[in-house]
């Protein structure tokens, strides 16, 4: 048996079957935007691993920042102690992110920082004796995560979990919304959130959504108008707002945080992928004095939560060198122009008859099909044309590392433009 077929035997894959799985290629190094097969062929990364690996692969600055933390320790439990790389993280994330936010619970994955948000919500109402806010809503094609409760938050159709339905917490959602990035909320938008917030309020613990662009549950920007009425229907009602920044934190859409577009502030963040720069699963939840100081008068009077891996040395030191490359970069401007060079390649696919839709934000470009592709054979044309897209459902979408040079960039496009007018 080659390593191949032992991997088709044994290992699961994400989204696949084990009986029958789609192909997967065997990675062998993968530095910059280059991913390297097994095989020699050398591909242009166009997922960023998932929003992660926004400086590429191996970058020096970030292996340095790992190997001489793990010279220390790589691991220490977070109970009873402390340590230099989660205090520098901290304070990082506090500079950066909106100014209500100032207490940092670490995690280790997104899913997770979702937990905790949500947990946060529900103690912080259970803390001031209110005991009928145990519900959450959110906007339809939204995405969450893959844990419980994060699962119920999920869009029940093209979340991923559908067929989980009838086993999860009843959530409220409101229809996607029409109003798109850089619109006004249309009224239609507007009264569908506030006529749920006008029936149950009273219910709804939390709102909690993907600001601006909604990710794996159907790559949607939506107006930064609509996420302004929602934090103001969130103060007008009395609920909490958690925004997932998770796959749009650390400037993907243009602003360092998605929230930012929208000039609000959210009582609780999540946020997690490209911040380790794609190097270790690790995630943060923040929250503002408010909710953190109300949960800790209550009772119990302190969070109920404490992961083994909390405050991970390693994740939090290449975090901290990851921001700070971030910080130190000319990120913004790069971004405009990599939504620039994408929307001016991408752009000749609104004319194609199979495409609904094509869409680009910072560094985000998408292209909608009108039928669902074809995974396994779509994956194959583009590592046929040296390049790395992942598609799910209709979505054919990339999103770049920021160290993509225009040249690469202009390849990754047109091989996406290759594949959607061959295909
Ligand atoms: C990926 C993602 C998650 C889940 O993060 P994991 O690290 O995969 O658990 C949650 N919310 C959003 C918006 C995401 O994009």
């Amino acid at each position: 048996m080659n390593d191949l077929e032992f991997d088709k035997e044994h290992i699961w894959h994400p989204y696949t079957s084990t009986i029958d799985p789609l192909p997967v290629y065997q990675v062998k190094r993968a530095k910059g935007v280059y991913i390297e097969l097994e095989d020699g062929r050398k591909l242009i990364d166009g997922m960023s691993s998932w929003w992660c690996a926004i400086h590429g692969y191996s970058n020096e600055v970030l292996n340095n920042a790992m190997s001489s933390q793990i010279e220390s320790m790589s691991h220490i439990m977070f109970g009873g102690f402390t340590h230099k790389p989660a205090i520098s993280l901290a304070k990082r994330l506090i500079n950066i992110t909106p100014s209500k936010l100032q207490k940092v619970f670490y995690s280790d994955s997104g899913s997770v920082a979702v937990e905790v948000a949500m947990k946060m919500a529900l103690q912080y109402w259970h803390s001031i004796d209110n005991n009928d806010k145990t519900e959450f809503l959110t906007i339809r094609n939204g995405y969450h995560g893959d844990t419980w409760h994060a699962m119920s938050v999920c869009d029940p159709d093209t979340g991923m979990h559908g067929i989980f339905n009838g086993k999860l917490s009843i959530q409220n959602f409101v229809d996607k919304v029409e109003s798109r990035f850089g619109e006004k909320c249309s009224d239609k938008d507007y009264n569908n959130i506030r006529k749920v917030f006008e029936e149950k309020s009273n219910k709804i613990a939390a709102v909690i959504l993907e600001p601006i662009v909604q990710g794996a549950g159907g790559m949607w920007f939506y107006s930064a108008d609509y996420l302004r009425k929602v934090r103001e229907l969130c103060d007008e009602f009395n609920v909490l707002l958690i925004a997932d920044e998770i796959a749009t934190g650390f400037g993907r859409t243009g602003e360092l945080f998605a929230c930012n577009h929208a000039n609000i502030q959210p009582d609780i963040m999540c946020l997690g992928k490209a911040i380790t720069g794609g190097y270790m699963s690790f995630a943060v939840t923040m929250a503002t004095d408010d909710v953190a100081n109300t949960i800790s008068s209550g009772n119990p009077s302190c969070f109920m939560h404490g992961p083994t891996f909390m405050g991970n040395p390693l994740a939090c030191s290449v975090a901290c060198a990851s921001i700070d490359l971030l910080m130190m970069s000319n990120w913004k401007v790069r971004n405009k122009e990599i939504e620039m060079i994408m929307e001016k390649n991408l752009s000749i696919l609104r004319s194609n008859p199979k495409v609904a839709d094509v869409r680009c934000l910072g560094a985000i470009g998408v292209v909608e099909m009108k039928n669902p592709v074809d995974m396994g054979k779509i994956q194959a044309m583009f590592v046929k044309e040296e390049v790395w897209v992942r598609p799910f459902g209709t979505n054919v979408y990339i999103m770049p590392q920021y160290i993509i040079s225009d040249d690469e960039l202009n390849k990754l496009c047109t091989a996406l433009v290759n594949v959607v007018e061959k295909y």
